[in-house]
């Protein structure tokens, strides 16, 4: 038996010790050690790594602190649009859904796309139609209804901006799901879910759903879950890059993925951070910003969960 772990993210951003009830932090980590068990348990059964990220994800998903599923911000017309994505890194299959509405868990439809049509990507419409040939119901906005994320659309629903969820304000909460998981197999998957942006518009699609971007697995180098300024992480190709590095300069996962985060995706001036994992179960969870919700558990009894930097 090999190796295997799981590493999951809830989003990184301006996260400073002491910005948060000592009530509301041991929330946070609750949830995450929910969603950290839960995968590590589908690990321990000798289940593959695709079943661990998406089970990690569906409960952040179902979570209202972070942004995505239950917890997803508001748009500039007061909905949610949400975008997941999931990569199997032994197949190099892959799934995505982006600017869906009303889905419970996103992350579930991107494995449907990935598993039960001939495509990779479905979008808005086409992604609402399959996943009602699929017989998905449909949760109303009151699912998605929070106090503090209205709150948060209302302060800046009137101006041009959009704000990523983990903004410059100190009280701000942060955003975005994402998992990676290296099973018994030697197999390696990631999964990343979102809300996106509050205040988002015209059809804005992150970087979560897109592959190669915010997401990517392949069992030649890594599994990898981004979050961060999506614009950026799009532009810098960040989960890919780390793959590349990996795949083309020998660099190990945790050399290569800081690399990215702390060189290459500054250069271009996007903050946030990825969670990696390769085949052997090492894990690296990088981020350039002042925290990062983040949990990850080893088969050698390695365990940590955190949010600030350490
Ligand atoms: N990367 C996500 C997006 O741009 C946001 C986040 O990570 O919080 O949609």
């Amino acid at each position: 038996m090999k190796n295997f772990s799981i590493a999951i993210h809830g989003g990184a951003g301006t996260l400073v010790k002491g910005m948060m009830t000592p009530e509301l932090e041991a929330r946070y980590k609750q949830d995450l050690k929910l969603a950290l068990d839960a995968g590590y348990a589908v690990l321990e059964d000798g289940k593959t790594a695709i079943d661990a990220v998406e089970l990690a994800v569906k409960i952040l998903e179902d979570s209202p602190l972070f942004n995505a599923g239950k917890g997803s911000v508001f748009t500039a017309t007061e909905s949610h649009e949400m975008d997941a994505s999931i990569m199997d890194g032994n197949t190099l299959n892959a799934g995505a859904v982006s600017l869906i509405t009303g889905i419970k868990n996103p992350v579930s439809l991107a494995r449907d796309v990935m598993e039960k049509s001939e495509h990779v990507f479905l979008a808005g419409e086409g992604a609402m139609q399959f996943a009602n040939e699929l017989n998905y119901t449909l949760e109303d906005a009151s699912y998605f209804y929070d106090e503090f994320r209205h709150q948060q659309w209302i302060e800046i629903k009137d101006t041009d901006s959009f704000q990523l969820d983990h903004s410059t304000k100190k009280d701000s909460k942060f955003g975005t799901v994402g998992a990676v998981a290296c099973d018994q197999d030697g197999n390696i998957a990631a999964a990343t879910s979102t809300g996106g942006m509050t205040n988002k518009k015209w059809g804005r699609v992150g970087d979560s759903p897109m592959v190669g971007a915010g997401n990517y697995a392949n069992n030649k180098t890594c599994a990898i879950s981004c979050t961060g300024s999506g614009e950026f992480f799009i532009r810098g190709v960040v989960a890919y890059d780390v793959a590349c590095l990996m795949e083309h300069k020998g660099m190990s996962l945790k050399a290569a993925s800081e690399e990215v985060i702390h060189k290459r995706i500054l250069e271009i001036g996007g903050d946030g951070g990825l969670i990696a994992v390769d085949t052997n179960g090492n894990i690296a969870m990088p981020f350039n910003t002042e925290g990062m919700y983040r949990a990850s558990k080893t088969s050698e009894g390695k365990e940590d969960i955190s949010i600030y930097k350490s």
